[in-house]
């Protein structure tokens, strides 16, 4: 795999390291155009597919895999699976949440899922 996209997590996290709440940590997922895109939570996603995309805009709801980048002032990196793994939930191709996976299960069998429409 190389590229992928990434989004801003809304709320601040706390990072043991620097031992306060940090905001500006990115989830990196693997769905849409694959061209290291920043997004943020409402935006919609890129469909260009001229090179290289994964998914396809006309599914309606996707959770996508995220995973929890360094923290955004010192680099730490959470390895617990329920701190680790995000859920990207995109509705008609719009993100609209960035939700903490706390299930605990890490590696999804796919970086992406369709689900019901609402
Ligand atoms: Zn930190």
């Amino acid at each position: 795999m190389g590229m992928f996209n990434q989004v801003t997590v809304p709320e601040a996290i706390y990072c043991p390291m620097c031992g306060e709440d940090r905001s500006g940590w990115f989830v990196q997922f693997y769905y849409g155009d694959l061209i290291l895109q920043d997004y943020e939570l409402g935006q919609d996603l890129f469909w260009d597919m001229e090179w290289e995309w994964i998914g396809h805009p006309s599914i309606p709801g996707v959770w996508a895999q995220g995973v929890l980048l360094g923290c955004p002032v010192c680099h730490f990196h959470f390895d617990d699976p329920h701190d680790e793994f995000y859920i990207v939930e995109i509705r008609h191709n719009r993100i609209v949440g960035v939700i903490k996976d706390e299930s605990g299960y890490g590696w999804w069998a796919e970086d992406w899922v369709a689900v019901p429409d609402r």
